[in-house]
């Protein structure tokens, strides 16, 4: 059973109680036991409150006078608000969404290759430290971590949309603002939550965390056996150009981070997908792809290719450019041709400004941080 306690007490000296994303079915239960309520209400009351996507008619659940008491006060029903919404032409939907504790982060929902389906995108972080030079996420650097419940937050804000759109929000990736492994324990708490048989119908299976290459993170989550797909965000098959866009690679190398995804792969069984955004003159050469495929030699990867979305000048003052397609066409054609798997991933609302590295929003609306 999670404890929530250390949450509630981070929690208490921001903003008072603890929220229904803070608990899982057992301690949720055993709160109720203390206020001497039926324990089994407690495990209705959540499921309820995830099959609604956070919203939860309370009346109809008839979870009597004593529970109603409680709820709202010594455990608040939600601990995050929508702030705003934004349609891409594209089916994106862009949401800001602000916390009780202080700070806001933009979750996505984007179309999935079915129509009846969405896929969730997620921030870990408000802010991140990883200072990636071509994403516009780092630039006012870390404000704070997330906590599970924040997360869990999210994912309810995105099911709910979805299920108001007719879609089900079927797979989620830890993709959006910060770096997941710097804050793993509060984003493993989340998965669980959301992973829980009867809450948010989903596997270990329909969820990724993309990581930078924090090695020590990588195993850490391979050890967890929570079954969840790893992205790597690799962006250069040589550490000198790696380094000069990725900072962190100058703490863990490229050789490192593909030992640790080949690790996470035997031990998992699962296929990692490598994250490599094109970005022209930079890492986007023939001679660069054929590199990307001497590394990943032998061991089986989806490689995710990701025309760069120019977010203007970067912190190190460098302009970046997306590459001609045909560039990207002769990239593709040569991984391919040396028996990569890989994908151009389609930019997905570009117009709402939800596209990947894009999700920079939120640093104006986080002062209070
Ligand atoms: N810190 C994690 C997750 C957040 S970044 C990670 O590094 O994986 C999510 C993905 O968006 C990464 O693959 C990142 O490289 C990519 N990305 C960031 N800025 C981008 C941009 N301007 N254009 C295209 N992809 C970008």
């Amino acid at each position: 059973m999670e404890q929530p306690a250390r949450n509630a007490q981070t929690r208490s000296s921001f903003q008072g109680p603890p929220a229904l994303s803070d608990y899982d079915a057992d301690a949720l239960a055993a709160q109720f036991a203390g206020w001497g309520c039926k324990a089994t209400h407690a495990a209705r009351l959540l499921h309820a409150f995830y099959l609604g996507g956070g919203q939860v008619d309370l009346a109809a659940l008839r979870l009597g006078k004593s529970v109603e008491s409680h709820l709202g006060h010594d455990i608040l029903l939600r601990q995050s608000h929508l702030i705003t919404r934004s349609s891409s032409v594209d089916g994106t939907e862009k949401l800001l969404v602000g916390f009780g504790r202080g700070g806001a982060v933009e979750s996505v929902l984007m179309p999935a290759h079915e129509p009846a389906r969405a896929a969730g995108c997620i921030s870990s972080q408000i802010g991140c430290a990883m200072r990636c030079d071509f994403c516009a996420s780092t630039r006012g650097g870390l404000k704070r971590n997330l906590d599970a419940g924040e997360m869990v937050e999210q994912f309810l804000h995105l099911r709910h949309l979805a299920q108001s759109q007719n879609r089900r929000l079927s797979t989620i990736v830890l993709m959006g603002m910060g770096e997941p492994m710097h804050n793993l324990g509060n984003v493993m708490t989340a998965i669980r939550r959301i992973a829980a048989p009867g809450m948010g119908a989903l596997g270990g299976r329909q969820i990724t965390v993309s990581t930078v290459g924090i090695v020590p993170g990588m195993d850490e989550l391979a050890a967890a056996d929570l079954n969840v797909h790893l992205a790597v965000s690799l962006h250069a098959a040589d550490d000198v150009t790696r380094s000069r866009i990725v900072p962190m690679n100058r703490r863990y190398d490229v050789g490192q981070i593909i030992a640790a995804a080949r690790r996470f792969s035997e031990h998992t069984g699962r296929i990692v997908t490598i994250e490599y955004c094109l970005l022209k003159d930079v890492n986007d050469s023939d001679g660069q792809a054929q590199l990307l495929a001497d590394l990943l030699q032998g061991f089986r990867t989806h490689v995710n290719l990701i025309p760069y979305n120019p977010i203007g000048v970067a912190l190190s003052g460098a302009v970046y450019a997306t590459p001609d397609a045909s560039r990207i066409q002769a990239f593709y054609g040569i991984l391919v041709g040396r028996g990569v798997v890989v994908h151009v991933r389609l930019p997905r609302g570009h117009d709402v400004n939800a596209a990947c590295g894009q999700l920079r929003q939120s640093v104006r609306d986080d002062r209070s941080v």
